[in-house]
């Protein structure tokens, strides 16, 4: 007698498993028409059923870690930077560019940049001219 059974459409090789189920994906619209059926395994049902399940909120495993797309810094990150870089002031009585670069680990610009924000808001002082400027607490 010749029988024809159901295997797994998801079990990999020669020796797949017989289906127990037939699951239909549907859309809702277009009823039997246009489904979307898979005949599988228990195992196979079962990860399916568990892959379409609502999961929560997806969390990406990268949550907490500064983006590396963002390449201006926060106004709350400039704040405390520039705190920092006063309170480096005061601590050294005066300072150079190239001092809050090695300290800070920032580039030029940006040691400029704050060293230049802070004269302007009148908690330093510069005396001398690029790159022999030092910055003194006022
Ligand atoms: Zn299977």
């Amino acid at each position: 007698m010749k029988q024809t059974i159901l295997v797994c459409d998801h079990c990999q090789g020669p020796k797949r498993k017989d289906a127990v189920a037939t699951l239909s994906l549907l859309n809702g619209r277009a009823r039997g028409t246009s489904a979307t059926s898979l005949d599988l395994c228990e195992p196979h049902r079962r990860e399916i059923v568990n892959a379409f399940k609502p999961r929560g909120t997806y969390k990406s495993p990268k949550t907490g870690q500064p983006s590396r797309v963002r390449a201006r810094r926060s106004q709350k990150e400039m704040a405390e930077f520039r705190k920092a870089v006063a309170e480096f002031v005061k601590a050294q009585k005066q300072v150079s560019n190239k001092m809050v670069c090695t300290k800070f680990g920032v580039a030029g610009h940006q040691a400029t940049k704050v060293l230049a924000e802070l004269v302007a808001a009148k908690r330093l002082k510069k005396q001398g001219h690029s790159a022999k400027a030092i910055y003194i607490t006022v």
